[in-house]
């Protein structure tokens, strides 16, 4: 269906997370922007074509604050490990792809398995599958890889912290695994249109992505074709070019921007390289921190002069304070930049009390707590009593820091993630459902300088819309809720839209 410039979206519900109500209002659309809102009894206005929303719900579409959508893009063209049940299902899934000139399998998650460890994986057993295709399976975090011997050659010595006797990759190794076995450009092209697709069907319209330069090239070139709106971060391996060419955050379009820049300070639980206070449960491991105080402040200091916003992968408590002390000595005051923490799974409450007096963000990722904040889970695996207190989404809400959500594309889904916040396990730090989607919507609106353009239903606003069957606002369980019709920019945004009925002329 081709949408007119010019309509009214009539009988709909519009949800407003912030003063928690449902308003029965029609919205007037022009263009990409959302004109006026109506009262639900206001006469037709004669020459506006009008879409009937039968009184369902209509929200501020998503933003997805933390994702890796080129990345997604790649991986569903590749071997795909998630949801494999064992070390053995992995296996065979790599071999039925063995025609394949190089066998790439990612989102593999040992806690899904029942059968096999991962310590049961190594190089040797991959080169029982190929001993002269490169064959990489990756875990779902990222920050882990297990590669054969012929894979295993094309890592060269600039990699640290390669195990070349068995085979594993941590950290950058296996984080950058694409700069060493490069997708074409074809499937490039290919996986940001595939990606996109997901993220809409999902009722996602903005992302605030993660990406490589290469990456950031072919998002500019694919401009043109976007259908979702990218706030892009890259790497801090670049920040001095970034800054030597000028670049700061916020320029671009209102399509495709780049935002700012990503520090890994370290790395993932399911690694066991996130670096924490207390050693992982009966090992010497504390985890790795990859940046120390001086480099940080060093960064801090050069994102400041060039107005360049920081966003900080900081995942243990280790890792928390060495970026909150960096921050307190950089004396940075209101945070204007708007610098973020992502992650921030294990935090103490006198950090947290930090963080909210440095007024820096914090980026969180409600679906790890559903998938693996479960009591008997992944992280009551490796870190013991101490998962209880991960990932205190009360705790910080309370404490006045701006909380935003992301899923880390692990997966994408805010309705799916959004309820480990809505029912995270240990209920003192449950969020209500306003809170918890304001988290997914207004919120990373003023992460990104986007207030006032996104995350509410005014006018002013960007017709970016979701239509979702149920009250969000009564949702306990959010991953029950379903979405209906996408908007972006007031056009159909997914193919898996269902309504509406055909636009009438009035
Ligand atoms: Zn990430």
């Amino acid at each position: 269906m081709k949408f007119p410039d010019r309509y009214i979206l009539k009988n709909c519900r519009a949800v407003d997370f912030k003063n928690k109500r449902v308003r029965p209002v029609q919205i007037q659309v022009d263009r990409e922007i959302i004109e006026r809102i109506l009262p639900i009894n206001a006469a037709q206005i004669p020459g506006i074509i009008t879409i009937d929303i039968k009184n369902r719900f209509v929200m501020p579409g998503f933003t997805d604050s933390h994702t890796h959508l080129m990345a997604r893009g790649i991986e569903l063209q590749r071997v795909d490990l998630g949801g494999c049940r064992s070390t053995d299902e992995c296996l065979e899934k790599l071999r039925r792809h063995r025609e394949r000139p190089e066998i790439f399998g990612s989102n593999w998650d040992e806690s899904d398995w029942v059968k096999g460890r991962k310590e049961d994986l190594d190089r040797l057993t991959l080169d029982k599958i190929s001993a002269k295709k490169p064959i990489i399976m990756r875990r779902v975090c990222g920050h882990f890889a297990i590669c054969n011997t012929a894979a295993l050659k094309r890592i060269g010595p600039k990699w640290k912290i390669v195990d070349r006797k068995r085979g594993y990759l941590y950290e950058d190794a296996a984080l950058f695994l694409n700069l060493i076995f490069s997708p074409s450009d074809n499937m490039l092209e290919k996986g940001l249109e595939l990606a996109s697709e997901e993220a809409l069907s999902m009722g996602v319209t903005s992302v605030h992505e993660i990406t490589n330069i290469r990456n950031f090239k072919m998002f500019q070139k694919l401009r043109p074709r976007l259908r979702i709106r990218v706030a892009l971060y890259t790497y801090w391996k670049v920040l001095d070019q970034v800054i030597e060419a000028g670049f700061q955050s916020g320029l671009g379009d209102n399509y495709l921007k780049f935002q700012g820049i990503k520090i890994f300070m370290d790395g993932s639980i399911g690694a066991r390289t996130a670096a924490m206070n207390n050693p992982y449960p009966g090992t010497k491991n504390y985890g790795k921190l990859l940046v120390n105080e001086e480099q940080l402040k060093n960064m801090i200091k050069k994102a400041e002069d060039n107005s360049l916003q920081l966003i900080i992968h900081s995942l243990g408590d280790r890792a928390t304070e060495t970026v909150i002390q960096a921050f307190e000595k950089c004396r940075i005051k209101e945070n204007r930049l708007r610098h973020r923490i992502e992650h921030l799974e294990v935090v103490s409450d006198r950090q947290i009390k930090r963080i909210a007096r440095l007024g820096l963000i914090a980026s969180m990722q409600p679906n790890f707590v559903r998938r693996w904040q479960q009591p008997g889970g992944l992280y009551e695996k490796y870190l013991g009593q101490a998962y209880r207190v991960m990932n205190p989404f009360r705790k910080v809400t309370d404490a006045g820091i701006t909380l935003v959500f992301g899923s880390d594309s692990m997966p994408m889904g805010p309705l799916y993630g959004l309820t480990g916040a809505t029912e995270h396990p240990f209920p003192a730090n449950r969020l209500t459902p306003a809170e918890a989607f304001d988290g997914y919507t207004e919120r990373p609106a003023y992460a990104v300088f986007e207030e006032g353009r996104k995350g509410r239903i005014e006018p002013g606003m960007f017709a970016d819309l979701v239509v979702i069957n149920k009250d969000p606002l009564t949702a306990a369980t959010p991953a029950l809720l379903k979405i209906e019709y996408v908007l972006v920019a007031g056009k159909s945004g997914s193919k898996h839209d269902r309504i509406p009925a055909r636009p009438r002329q009035a």
